[in-house]
């Protein structure tokens, strides 16, 4: 049966008479929330989370619509299942866990010259939506080759469960272009090409049979890269942006997901963006997506570019990102400050006296009792976000945060952490996580066929989202809503940035008169037909 249309125990008798499969199910016909009930329950008997996951995932083999509608019901519980954390965990072990296919897997060994041929046996007719992988960077546990499939996976169950893509729409990819972890490369059961990473021209070569052949097999598909390492997804993101509809989500998405977190902080400390000073533990994707959407978003609020950027300074893996540093990639040196170099993180909270701490190194415990402290000294209610996923790579927990701070942090994570009672105070943080952005965004270039992605979009998507968190929220502590609304929040997101596209005359389709309604319209609800 074809997961996409199988009923399972809600096939009515006829049904099962008419498809010739009369007695292959129990006698009584369920409906959809009797199945939901028993998957969930199955679910929660599992000992972990990953035995959670491949639970979920043997659902979805069997049952799109029944997988959706326990994800789109539990989103609090389930996100983290199917997506982060525990996505991190399935991908680590994804050689070892494998057992049924979906997607596609492209090699650069097997499938060279013959990429359109390959991209021809997707069964499904036609996608919406590619998530594609090199597997170069995964969350923050590095390059996993061909594991990463569960990634691309992931953000296509997102996108059908937070914005109500329809399933059969998402095409995840992978592109086996070698691994250089030989850790994964030489496990007995590692399910990708023996070989070193592919670099160089032979890389690009690839990617660009890859992505031409995307455009004339799908025509107008959408093409999300996602998990790249960095040094590639600067690159691809500056070569195909103008080309065709595509993104970067570990850039674009991150960089509206924290603009919106900071809108909604100022919203609390009362403090306008142009006004706060931001300093970014990072300089990778993430942090420099971020950094690059809220320079324009400052510029906006009336700030020359200089100023702008004097508001934001940058720590990577070597220190502070400075002027006088040789090592500085083109992407990175855009962000440099004329300022002398300092010793630690904490010196660094001292020089500059930011107002936000971001975190997007995935080097776990870097905010230190020391650096959160001299964050509290300096703010009345110091902003801190610990982005980076999995949970063992935060850079602080929620507890940390609060300790350190007197309780005074508003903090986010990308990672959910539980609820944190300090001094009679029970704190509970919001997850900023690109879930809240790039359904929505895909949602939007699908309703008005967009045929590119622009900055403009990433602005509104932040704006939009920022909207949403309702002040009963910001009451909490808690700058980005409650997973609970992440259907209500894509649609705003979607809105938002269908209405740039029109506006930009940027849309394939005619305006319809009521945006928002033709957003919700095009949202698919998991339902049996
Ligand atoms: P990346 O590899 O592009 O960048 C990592 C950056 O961290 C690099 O600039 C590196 O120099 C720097 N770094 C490494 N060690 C450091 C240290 N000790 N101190 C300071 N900087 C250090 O990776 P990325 O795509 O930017 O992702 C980074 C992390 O952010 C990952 O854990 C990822 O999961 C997380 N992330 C979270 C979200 C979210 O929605 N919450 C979104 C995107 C990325």
């Amino acid at each position: 049966m074809d997961p996409l249309t199988n009923k399972g125990t809600a096939c009515t008798l006829e049904e099962r008479r008419a498809r010739g499969i009369d007695g292959l199910l129990p006698p009584r016909v369920e409906s959809l929330a009797e199945q939901a009930d028993r998957v969930l329950a199955n679910v929660r008997a599992r000992s972990g989370p990953l035995e959670r996951y491949m639970c979920l995932c043997g659902v979805r083999d069997e049952n799109e619509t029944l997988f959706f509608r326990v994800l789109v019901d539990n989103p609090a519980e389930l996100l983290p299942v199917v997506y982060t954390p525990t996505v991190g965990d399935a991908c680590s072990r994804w050689s070892d866990i494998y057992e049924r296919p979906r997607g596609l897997y492209l090699s650069a060994w097997q499938h060279r010259g013959r990429v359109r041929e390959v991209l021809r046996n997707w069964p499904r007719t036609g996608a919406g939506i590619i998530v594609v992988t090199d597997g170069g960077r995964i969350l923050g546990l590095g390059d996993l080759g061909v594991n990463g499939m569960g990634i691309p996976i992931g953000k296509l169950a997102l996108y059908t469960a937070c914005a109500g893509v329809p399933p059969a729409l998402g095409l995840p990819i992978t592109l086996d272009v070698g691994t250089d972890n030989a850790a994964v490369r030489e496990h007995p059961l590692y399910l990708g090409e023996r070989q070193p990473r592919l670099s160089g021209t032979r890389y690009d070569a690839f990617l660009e049979e890859f992505v031409e052949a995307t455009q004339d097999v799908f025509p107008g598909v959408i093409v999300q890269f996602e998990d790249f390492n960095n040094a590639s997804a600067f690159r691809l993101l500056g070569r195909y942006r103008d080309r065709l509809c595509c993104f970067n989500d570990d850039v674009q998405g991150t960089g509206a997901m924290g603009l919106a977190g900071l809108y909604s902080s100022g919203r609390i400390t009362g403090t306008a963006l142009r006004e706060q000073r931001l300093l970014f533990v990072g300089a990778g994707e993430a942090c420099l997506g971020m950094g690059g959407l809220v320079i324009s978003a400052m510029q906006r609020e009336g700030l020359s570019e200089s100023e702008a950027l004097a508001r934001c300074l940058f720590v990577d893996s070597r220190g502070l990102v400075v002027a006088s540093r040789t090592d500085l990639p083109d992407h990175k040196r855009r962000f440099a400050q004329d300022r002398a170099p300092v010793p630690d993180l904490a010196a660094a909270v001292e020089a500059f006296q930011p107002t936000t701490i971001i975190g997007a190194c995935g080097q776990g415990g870097r905010f230190t009792e020391d650096v959160l402290a001299a964050m509290a000294r300096l703010n009345e209610r110091p902003v801190v976000f610990a982005l980076s996923n999995p949970t063992s790579k935060a850079e602080c927990t929620a507890e940390q945060a609060y300790a350190w701070t007197g309780g005074r942090a508003i903090f986010a994570s990308g990672s959910p952490f539980p609820s944190v009672a300090h001094a009679g105070h029970v704190h509970v943080s919001g997850q900023g996580n690109n879930a809240f952005v790039f359904p929505g965004v895909g949602l939007g270039l699908l309703v008005a066929g967009t045929r590119r992605v622009t900055d403009e979009m990433f602005l509104a998507a932040a704006h939009a989202l920022a909207g949403c968190v309702t002040v009963g929220e910001l009451g909490g502590g808690r700058v980005f809503p409650a997973p609970a609304r992440l259907r209500e929040v894509s649609r705003a997101v979607a809105t938002a940035v269908a209405d740039v596209a029109f506006g930009a005359g940027m849309a394939a389709r005619r305006r319809p008169p009521d945006l928002a309604a033709a957003v919700g319209a095009a949202m698919w609800e998991p339902m049996y037909s």
